[in-house]
């Protein structure tokens, strides 16, 4: 049952990380304007399913009075809240409490910090951790989130297509181009199924400014500008979808077969090969595999 939209107010960012699905960056285009939020609140709260709204991106605080805007309408709507944010607008702990105690005031029950080595290379106490303090202060529900570098782990099951390097980063978007080092390349049958989300069943979906659902970074299901959410929702076969599809019945490998691609480099993982299948696809699908720009074009 679906429960949760995931809002990327915008794909604009402060940082441009190797490990990005979206591609974000400060040259990224696309934001939401407040009218779109409310249009797509509403079409939440029309599906009497949906009972929480996220705001990540990009960076969400680059358009800080959408954002306390959106979040207030949201609020003011009955939905849980959350932000997810890189924390680049706290330069001390007394700048952050000051842009977290609007937050606080409307009420959030969410504030995820990413706080790892890709968004503060020089470690140390820096933005994300000035940000913490401050949203403790202020009495603020948070936590961080931590995404290392890639590397190899020792794995038995490699064969069957568990995972050979560790840290949680997902080879897909950016990251599928930039983090892919010389990790060993193995067998594309092995990766037979998607480990990460549940495409039969979605509990959330990521919505982006020009309306795409994603259940995947840019794996569209719908458009929320061209048909309402709960259209989409009674409407929805993932068994139908060309992208989907494949995955449920046998994965990447399904979906890399299903579209003659070449298997014959190898792939380091299971978003590997599906975000490679996928990028041959999108003047096929341009629909389904939207937009480019999360596809890095
Ligand atoms: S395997 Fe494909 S669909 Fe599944 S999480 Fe990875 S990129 Fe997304």
């Amino acid at each position: 049952m679906l429960t949760g939209i995931h809002f990327l107010l915008t794909y604009k960012c402060t940082f441009e990380c190797d490990h990005c699905f979206v591609y974000s960056s400060p040259d990224a285009e696309g934001v939401f304007t407040i009218a779109r939020v409310e249009n797509a609140l509403k079409q939440m709260k029309e599906t009497g399913t949906v009972n929480n709204a996220y705001f990540e991106g990009g960076e969400p605080f680059l358009y800080y009075p959408v954002l306390l805007e959106s979040l207030a309408l949201a609020k003011s709507m009955g939905f849980k809240t959350g932000i997810v944010t890189n924390a680049y607008w706290g330069e001390s702990e007394r700048d952050a409490e000051l842009w977290l105690k609007p937050i606080a005031e409307i009420g959030i029950d969410d504030l995820s910090i990413s706080d790892d080595l890709f968004h503060n290379p020089d470690g140390g106490k820096g933005p994300a951790a000035y940000a913490l303090d401050a949203a403790k202060k202020l009495g603020m529900p948070v936590g961080d989130i931590c995404i290392d570098k890639p590397k190899l782990i020792e794995n038995a099951d490699a064969k069957k297509g568990e995972p050979v390097i560790g840290g949680g980063a997902l080879l897909k978007g950016r990251a599928a181009e930039k983090l892919i080092g010389d990790f060993p390349r193995r067998e594309y049958s092995i990766f037979d199924k998607c480990p990460h989300e549940e495409f039969e069943k979605p509990s959330r979906f990521h919505l982006d400014p020009y309306g795409n659902l994603h259940p995947c970074q840019g794996i569209s299901v719908g458009n929320m500008w061209e048909k309402p959410l709960k259209d989409i929702m009674n409407n929805y076969n993932p068994m139908k979808h060309p992208i989907l599809s494949h995955i449920l019945k046998g994965g990447p490998a399904k979906l890399a077969e299903e579209y003659g691609f070449d298997t014959s480099p190898g792939f380091v993982d299971h978003c590997h090969l599906c975000y490679e299948v996928r990028k041959t696809l999108l003047d096929r699908f341009p629909k389904e595999l939207a937009p480019r720009q999360v596809y890095g074009l």
